[in-house]
């Protein structure tokens, strides 16, 4: 079985859009890691396209913001901006949907998956210290987790921690990584919607775990059109443009 892994989508439907055009086909499940709302023009769109594609789906801190689960008190003023702006666009039905979401880890068809850190949702993955008590803790050898919009992740074997780096050249669609099976993975798909690995393209994974492989993909999509949306939504400008340098 394939499984799409897609992660902090942040109510980006264009990328979202071009992620699904050019994997369609190559998967056979799909499941979605949290962050699906904040700081994008499209939450309605994005959440219903969500909810009615994916099989397995955990909560993000923004979908907890946005639906009062978590305060904004510790959000900076430009991310709580959008997270008011983004809740006066959902229907009571889908902010219902997105309070509902499960906490993860959340075991489905094999792998892990959580938002940030194995015990707390919330805490960032970026160096091997951090991503030890996830790739010891698992209770599978394959994790996914997001977040960070880092595509990459993290290998561990008899004591070694290995930085895996991953990443699709310009003019390639994916890189995929072996998966070895003495090995444990904290693996990160990076971000539909904005990414932060300076790469602008939207970025996602495909686990095809019976034939030991995951690849990392990247797809360029129109960024101009989404700029143009959260400029007519009124977002705050940093938002709309860290989108072309994917910082
Ligand atoms: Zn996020």
């Amino acid at each position: 079985m394939r499984i799409l892994i897609l992660s902090d989508i942040h109510a980006n439907f264009t990328a979202l859009e071009a992620a699904l055009t050019k994997s369609a086909g190559r998967w056979d499940t799909a499941v979605c890691l949290g962050d699906i709302v904040g700081y994008g023009p499209d939450p309605a769109e994005v959440s219903e396209k969500i909810r009615s594609l994916v099989q397995a789906c955990i909560r993000g801190n923004h979908d907890k913001a946005v639906t009062g689960i978590m305060s904004t008190e510790d959000f900076n003023p430009v991310a709580k901006a959008a997270v008011d702006w983004t809740r006066s666009q959902l229907s009571p039905d889908l902010l219902q949907w997105l309070a509902a979401l499960p906490q993860g880890p959340l075991e489905t068809k094999g792998i892990m998956l959580v938002h940030g850190a194995f015990q707390d949702e919330d805490e960032y993955v970026f160096t091997p210290a951090q991503a030890l008590e996830g790739l010891l803790d698992s209770t599978v050898a394959v994790t996914f987790f997001g977040h960070t919009h880092h595509q990459g992740g993290f290998a561990y074997r008899d004591s070694n921690l290995e930085v895996l780096q991953i990443r699709p050249r310009p003019k390639e669609l994916f890189a995929p990584l072996r998966i070895e099976p003495e090995k444990r993975y904290m693996l990160n798909p990076g971000s539909i919607g904005q990414p932060r690995d300076a790469d602008p393209r939207a970025s996602f994974a495909i686990a095809d775990l019976a034939n030991h492989t995951v690849e990392f993909w990247r797809v360029p999509y129109e960024i101009g059109a989404v700029q143009s949306r959260m400029r007519k939504a009124g977002l705050p400008e940093p938002l709309v443009q860290r989108l072309e340098f994917g910082r």
